[in-house]
């Protein structure tokens, strides 16, 4: 039985310090990106159910609160795709009654044509859903989801969500490098931009690790053009320069820093040793990355980091 399911709080370039609520064990989801950064998908499903017990969870973020300095966000996301949770939205309720620090619901955004799911998160005080694609095509290509969705099927229930939804919905769209980052396929994903209306959309690319080798990341002279076409209410999130400087991110980051100079590990090493959630994990490992500090190889399918 798993005890704990709070990670962070955890920088976050759009939220502030978000303190992560996992709802799903690892990894189950309604997709296997081809960018993912978590690994791949090992259950994909679309079968809603209650993954962890929601009284514990609860219970985990009324304790975690009481241990941290207040957070700016509380954000229901974690090893998977949290909008699965069948018991979302008491989720949702419970934390309510527990504090009046805003709850975001990161999600995929592939099942709000389910009515139960779309109702479950209208608590909430903010939803991040991703469009990575423009057509069924490159939806099965990016995404990889469960054979049930289609893709008009995943954009009519994001439309749907809007006309229910009356809190912030952030679209993130996920640009690869030759696959999406192109002028005739950001056209067609902007159609469905216009139809299901977000308050902002915001562009990310692959800054992390992605799970597929093939997987390219999209220049920032590149991101600024497509950020363009997608007009005002754009934003292009990928990179995190500056977050990470607060002191209560730096220690960890050492943690990680003297475990990889003891052995190679990968994510789930780290996060075992250190005790720390793999996406807290991830957060550390980037930003060593990115500051020369580590390297990363690829054995037989496993990414190992190690310090330089
Ligand atoms: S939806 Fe999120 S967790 Fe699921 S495969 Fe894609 S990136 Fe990974």
């Amino acid at each position: 039985m798993k005890t704990k399911y709070t990670y962070g709080p955890v920088p976050s370039r759009r939220l502030g310090r978000s303190l992560g609520v996992d709802l799903i064990p690892f990894k189950i989801c309604s997709y296997d990106c081809i960018y993912c950064q978590l690994g791949r998908t090992t259950n994909k499903t679309i079968k809603l159910k209650e993954y962890f017990p929601i009284d514990e969870i609860l219970r985990d973020v009324k304790q975690r609160l009481t241990e941290i300095s207040r957070p700016d966000y509380i954000t229901l996301a974690g090893s998977g795709e949290p909008t699965l949770h069948s018991g979302i939205d008491e989720i949702i309720r419970g934390i309510k009654k527990i504090t009046d620090i805003p709850v975001a619901v990161l999600t995929n955004g592939s099942l709000f044509w389910m009515d139960k799911v779309r109702e479950s998160v209208l608590g909430a005080d903010l939803i991040i859903p991703s469009l990575d694609a423009g057509d069924e095509k490159t939806f099965r290509h990016v995404n990889r989801p469960h054979r049930d969705i289609s893709f008009e099927k995943m954009v009519d229930g994001l439309c749907s969500l809007r006309k229910s939804y009356s809190g912030q919905i952030w679209l993130e769209v996920f640009l690869v490098d030759g696959v999406t980052a192109i002028e005739g396929e950001v056209l067609k994903i902007k159609t469905h931009v216009d139809r299901i209306l977000p308050d902002h959309v915001q562009l990310n690319t692959a800054v992390r690790t992605p799970v597929e080798s093939f997987v390219d990341r999209v220049t920032e002279e590149k991101m600024e053009e497509i950020a363009g076409i997608f007009g005002s209410s754009c934003e292009i999130i990928a990179d995190y320069s500056g977050v990470h400087n607060l002191d209560e991110f730096t220690a960890s980051r050492e943690d990680v820093l003297e475990l990889l100079k003891r052995r190679p590990c990968s994510i789930e090493d780290i996060s075992a040793g250190l005790n720390i959630h793999r996406n807290e994990t991830i957060k550390y490992v980037e930003e060593l990355l990115d500051k020369n500090l580590i390297g990363m190889e690829r054995r037989d399918d496993r990414l190992l980091y190690f310090t330089r």
